[in-house]
C-alpha cells in the first residue's frame, strides 16, 4: 500500500523504515529540509539502534522516499499519518498546532480520498477537532472527499522502536468511521497481523485515551518504587530487594520498580502532565496522576541536594551518562539538564562522558561543561562521579582502575547500576537510591 508519514522524528521515521521493510511504499514528508536531505543520503539523524540499516534498505528497493512537501506525496498515497510532535504547550496542554497543520493540509490538497491517522500522542477529542477541521477546509474548496481520521497511538520506547513497531505488543486502532477505515487499518498491518500481534479495535476516543492511561500507568510504578526509596534510606532496607520481593508477584511483576532519579524523556514527563491537563478541563480528579508528577520531580530533587551536600567548594564532578536513557541521544528532560545546571549553579565544574549523546546534549548544558571521550577520561581527576545514565558501557566498569583515576572517592549511582560491595571493595565510596549507602 502506498502511504505518507508525516514528520520524520523518532516515531515517524521509524515507522516509514519499518512500513517500507514490510513491503508498503512510504512517502516521509518532513518541514525541515536538512533533515530531509540528511535522510535521502542514508543517514538517520538521530541515534536509534537498527534504524539506520532499515533506512538504507529502504531507499535500496525504492520503497522509501522522503520530501518536504506534503502535496507532492499526496496524489500518491491512500492512508496519510501525522507523526509531528506535540510538546507541552500553555499549561502543559498538548501542543497540537503542528497536527492540525498537517490535518488541514491534506484536506487543502487531496484529490481524492484519504485516511488521515494520527499517531502522534494528542488528547482525547482531537480526532474530532481535525474531522472538523478537514470538513471546513473541503466546504471551503466546494470538494467532498471522504477523509476520516483514525487514532492509532504509538507505544514504541527509544532504543527498542525498530523491535517495537516490527514486533508490537499489540497495535491499538480507533475508528469512528464505517466507511472502510477499519478495513484499510486491517489491510496496512496485515504483515503484523499475521505473525500473530493483536490488533485491537476501539472507538477513536478510548484510543486516544489508552495512550496517556498507559504512560501514566507507567510512569507511576516508576513513582511509587521512587516514592518508599526515602523509607528505605531512612530505615536501613534496600529498595532492591524490596523490588524483587514485589515484583516476583505475578499481580505486580518486575518492569518499571527500577528505583532511581526519576523518569525523563520526551514521553512520560510531557504526557502525565498533558493528561492532568484534559482531566482538568473535563473537571475529573486525577490524585493519583498528580502524585506520580510530584514524585518525579521530588526524587530528582532529592538526588541533587545530596549531591551537592556532600561536595565541597569548587568540586570537579565526573558524569557518566546524559540521556535521558541508553540507546538515544534525546535529550528531551533528560535528567543530566537539571543535575549540570544545579552543580554549576553551586560553583563547580564538570567533565561529562556519553556513548552516543554528546552531540545532541551541548545544546541543553551549561557552556563551561567539558566532554570526555572515554568513561575513564571524565572520571580523572573527580572529586566525585555521578551515573545518570544507565549504559550498559558503565555497568561492566573496573572500580580499581576508577579509583586509580579518581581525585576523591565517592560515586553517586543515579541509576542504582551498581552492588554497593563492589565498590566499597575497591576503596570507594558508594551512593545508590534507596539502598545502604557505604560509609
Ligand atoms: P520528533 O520531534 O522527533 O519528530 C517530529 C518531526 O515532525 C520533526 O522531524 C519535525 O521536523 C517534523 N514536523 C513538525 N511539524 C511538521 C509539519 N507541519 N510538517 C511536516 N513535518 C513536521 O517527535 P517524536 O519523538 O517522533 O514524537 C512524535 C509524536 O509521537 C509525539 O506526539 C510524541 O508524543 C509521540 N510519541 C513519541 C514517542 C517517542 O519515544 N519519541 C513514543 C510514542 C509516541
Amino acid at each position: 500500500m502506498k502511504i505518507a508519514i508525516v514528520g520524520t522524528g523518532y516515531v515517524g521515521l521509524v515507522s516509514a523504515a519499518c512500513f517500507a521493510e514490510l513491503g508498503h511504499e512510504v512517502i516521509g514528508v518532513d518541514i525541515d529540509a536538512a533533515k530531509v536531505q540528511m535522510l535521502e543520503s542514508g543517514k538517520s539523524p538521530m541515534y536509534e539502534p537498527g534504524l539506520e540499516e532499515l533506512l538504507k534498505s529502504g531507499l535500496k528497493t525504492g520503497r522509501l522516499t522522503f520530501t518536504t512537501k506534503l502535496e507532492e506525496a499526496l496524489p500518491h498515497v491512500k492512508i496519510v499519518f501525522s507523526a509531528v510532535a506535540t510538546p507541552p504547550g500553555e499549561g502543559y496542554k498538548a501542543d497540537l498546532r503542528a497536527v492540525f497543520i498537517v490535518a488541514e493540509t491534506v484536506a487543502k490538497f487531496a484529490n481524492h480520498d484519504v485516511l488521515f491517522v494520527n499517531k502522534s500522542t494528542v488528547p482525547v477529542g482531537t480526532g474530532e477537532e481535525c474531522e472538523k477541521r478537514i470538513a471546513k477546509v473541503l466546504k471551503d474548496r466546494g470538494v467532498q472527499f471522504h477523509i476520516p481520521v483514525v487514532s492509532n497511538p504509538e507505544f514504541l520506547r527509544e532504543g527498542m522502536a525498530v523491535p517495537d513497531t516490527m514486533m508490537p505488543d499489540r497495535v491499538i486502532v480507533g475508528v469512528n468511521d464505517t466507511n472502510g477505515s477499519r478495513e484499510l487499518m486491517e489491510e496496512l498491518y496485515r504483515p503484523i497481523t499475521r505473525v500473530g500481534k493483536p490488533l485491537v479495535f476501539m472507538s477513536r476516543e478510548s484510543a486516544e485515551i489508552v495512550k496517556y492511561a498507559s504512560n501514566a500507568f507507567l510512569a507511576t510504578k516508576i513513582s511509587f518504587i521512587n516514592m518508599l526509596t526515602g523509607l528505605a534510606e531512612a530505615t536501613g532496607a534496600n529498595i532492591r530487594d524490596i523490588a524483587k520481593g514485589m515484583g516476583l508477584d505475578n499481580r505486580i511483576g518486575p518492569k518499571f520498580l527500577h528505583a532511581g532519579i526519576g523518569y525523563g524523556g520526551s514521553c512520560f514527563p510531557k504526557d502525565v502532565k498533558a493528561l492532568l491537563a484534559t482531566a482538568q478541563e473535563y473537571g475529573i480528579p486525577m490524585p493519583i496522576v498528580e502524585a506520580t508528577d510530584t514524585v518525579n520531580q521530588l526524587q530528582r530533587k532529592r538526588f541533587i541536594e545530596k549531591v551537592l551536600q556532600s561536595l565541597p567548594k569548587k568540586s570537579h564532578v565526573g558524569v557518566w551518562g546524559l540521556s535521558f536513557k541508553p540507546k538515544t541521544d534525546d535529550m528531551r528532560e533528560a535528567p543530566s539538564i537539571d543535575v549540570l545546571k544545579a552543580l554549576f549553579d553551586a560553583g563547580h565544574s564538570v567533565t561529562a562522558y556519553d556513548p552516543v549523546a554528546t552531540e545532541k546534549a551541548k545544546p541543553h548544558l551549561p557552556a563551561s561543561t567539558q566532554y570526555a571521550e572515554s568513561p575513564l577520561e571524565a572520571a580523572k581527576e573527580a572529586d566525585v562521579l555521578l551515573i545518570l545514565t544507565e549504559w550498559d558501557i558503565f555497568r561492566g566498569a573496573d572500580m580499581h582502575e576508577l579509583k586509580s583515576v579518581m581525585k576523591g572517592k565517592d560515586i553517586f549511582d543515579g541509576r542504582n547500576i551498581y552492588e554497593s560491595k563492589d565498590v566499597t571493595d575497591a576503596g570507594l565510596k558508594y551512593h545508590g537510591i534507596g539502598v545502604p549507602s557505604s560509609l
